[in-house]
């Protein structure tokens, strides 16, 4: 049982290692297949929340129609698909309010039910 544990594996495809004691893989090519497939998923996560900040910016911009601002129920937003989870950051207002936004879209919460949509010009983003 204790040779088990102490026996060293290479971490991509299991093979014995007899290197240094800090050594990891057996190879330059386990170790770039290793590397290449944990930078797949950790994009994979930043593709996923990226998909899901773009959609609330769309929900919000199609919402918004040529309008600058406009209230709307917050339902129209779930019946849509905006996830309530992501956002990009958030601006407080002189007045205390906060907005938050989805890049260059955004919302106020102005009840229980209803928000305020906004969009903020470009030349004063973010
Ligand atoms: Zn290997």
């Amino acid at each position: 049982m204790d040779f088990y544990f102490h026996q060293r594996i290479c971490q991509e495809c299991g093979v014995q290692l007899k290197g240094r004691r800090d050594q990891k893989f057996c190879s330059d090519y386990c170790r770039n297949q290793f590397n290449n497939r944990n930078y797949a998923q950790k994009f994979a996560l930043q593709r996923q929340i990226n998909r899901i900040l773009l959609n609330n910016q769309r929900i919000l911009a199609q919402l918004l129609l040529n309008e600058k601002k406009r209230n709307v129920l917050e339902l129209e937003l779930h019946k849509r698909g905006y996830n309530f989870e992501f956002h990009t950051h958030q601006k407080i207002a002189k007045n205390g309010q906060v907005y938050i936004f989805c890049y260059d879209f955004g919302y106020l919460r102005i009840s229980d039910q209803q928000l305020f949509i906004v969009q903020r010009n470009n030349a004063s983003f973010p």
